[in-house]
Parts: structure tokens; sequence; C-alpha cells
């Protein structure tokens, strides 16, 4: 298998923003092989645009991470372009924090959607890969929230939990071929904070992140340091919050 990142074949979902793109681009600069996931196909192709613009090598592909067929899509991708699968960063994600009593069920099953059964998807897709090639490294964006619950972000915070457990009971069955890592940022500067949050939660998350949020690019320079370790050695867990933050 490749060490460090250059030449890594690396399939990233959520890449159409924040801090998904910044790991695009950041790995890209690296010499890594993008393979980039995303709904919104105008913002996906402008993030590979400026990849190739700068001579890196990346591929879009629209994948609904709540689609299991998609994964496989994106995985398929990464044989189909580049032969290989190195890396799977599990990203993509949504805020949509809102106090209970507001009863947007429909914001509730949607983190459920993405962030479970997204990471599963991915899992499903990547792993008989990884097994196949004896070599591989899953990379799932959690969160603080997966360490401490704030109002209103209860059901957000119980879905990031349950990606750092299944991160957490993959790695113990991942055996010695292959790295699992969780990175979970702290307040960061992206487009995604407030995004479909309640009105008033979203004022207040947005004041917040612009008085003390990090630039992705602390979270994509974490992500890079996983991947670029040794193999054999699994950096297995990342929390990366601002010094400003409780
Ligand atoms: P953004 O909204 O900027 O990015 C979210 C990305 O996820 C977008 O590219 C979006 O693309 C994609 N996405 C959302 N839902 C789906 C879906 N169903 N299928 C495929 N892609 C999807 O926010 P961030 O960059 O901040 O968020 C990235 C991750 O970081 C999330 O998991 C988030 O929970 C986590 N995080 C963020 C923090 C912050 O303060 N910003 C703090 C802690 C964790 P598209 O809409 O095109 O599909």
């Amino acid at each position: 298998a490749l060490s460090g990142i250059r030449g890594k074949v690396v399939a990233l979902t959520g890449a159409s923003s924040g801090i998904g793109e910044a790991t695009a681009i950041h790995l890209a600069t690296q010499g890594a092989h993008l393979v980039l996931g995303a709904r919104r196909e105008a913002r996906l192709q402008a993030v590979v645009d400026r990849i190739t613009a700068q001579g890196g090598s990346a591929v879009g592909v629209i994948v609904d991470v709540t689609r299991r067929d998609d994964l496989k899509r994106l995985t398929d991708a990464a044989l189909d372009r580049f032969g290989r699968l190195d890396v799977l960063v599990s990203n993509a994600g949504t805020m949509a924090v809102s106090p209970f009593d507001e009863l947007r069920q429909d914001d509730w099953d949607s983190m459920v959607a993405t962030h479970i059964t997204g990471l599963l998807n991915g899992i499903g897709a990547a792993l008989p890969i990884f097994r196949q090639q004896r070599s591989g490294h899953f990379v799932n964006v959690a969160s603080t929230a997966a360490y401490i619950v704030k109002s209103p972000q209860a059901v957000y915070a119980a879905t990031k939990t349950a990606v750092k457990v299944l991160t957490e009971g993959l790695r113990q069955e991942a055996g010695p071929d292959l790295r699992v890592t969780l990175v979970s940022p702290g307040f960061t500067n992206t487009e995604g904070v407030g995004k479909g949050a309640s009105p008033e939660t979203a004022t207040a998350m947005i004041k917040q992140r612009d008085e003390i949020a990090m630039p992705p690019s602390a979270i994509a320079s974490a992500i890079g340091y996983a991947i670029e370790q040794p193999d054999g050695i699994d950096v297995s867990e990342v929390v990366v919050r601002p010094t400003v933050q409780s």
C-alpha cells in the first residue's frame, strides 16, 4: 500500500462546501486523487474544476448518502477511474438543530438518515473493497457534539454520538490491514452552521460562528494528518476545537 498522501485514492462525501471542500483541496494539493460526492451538482463541479485548474486530480459523482446505491456509485467511480480506493472520508452532514417543542420531525429524520444511515452506506460500499485490497482507511467526521450535548442540539448530538460509536466498533473489527479514524470538529466556519436550523437557533449559531469559529482548513489538516501516517499507524480519534470554545 501507499504511504503518505501522494497517489492515494480518496473518496469524500459532502465535498461541495465547507469542511469537505477544504479537505478535498488540501488532499489534492498533497497529490491525492479525489472522488468527490455531494448532491449539488454545480457546487461540486466548481470544486472539481478548482482542483483540476491547480493541476490536481479529481472527479465528481452526484451522491445522496442516504441512498445506498449512491455510495456504491461513489466507490465504483474510484475503482473505474483510479483502479483502487485507499480512503473513504464520510463527512456529509446537516446541522438542522431545533428545540424538541418545534417538532421538526423531518429534520430529525434527515439527521438520522444522513449521519447514521449515510455512514453505514459508506461502510457497506467500501468495506468489501478494503478487505479485497487488504488495505483501506475509514475517516468519519463526527463533532464535539458527540462528546457533550448542548440544547437544542440533542438529535444532532445523538446522531454524531452514533457516528463515534459506529467508528469505534468498526475500528475494533477492522483488523491489522485497515485503519479507522474519527475526526470531531468544534465550531468551524462553514455555510452549514445554522442552515436548516430553526430561526432563533440559526441566529445564535451564526453569531457564535462569526465570533469563535475556526477555518475549515483546521479540520482538513487533521484529516490529512491521519491519512499521511505510515501503514500500521492508526490515528483513532482527533478532536479539534477553537481555544475559545467551552
Ligand atoms: P456544509 O453545509 O458546508 O457541508 C455539508 C456537506 O455535506 C455539503 O457538501 C453537502 O452537500 C453535504 N451533504 C449534506 N447532506 C448530504 C447528503 N444527504 N448526501 C450527500 N451530501 C450531503 O457544512 P460543514 O462543512 O460544516 O459540515 C461538514 C461536516 O462537519 C458535517 O458532518 C457536520 O455535521 C460536521 N461538523 C461541522 C461543524 C461546524 O461547526 N461547521 C462542527 C462539527 C461537525 P450537498 O448539499 O451538495 O449535498
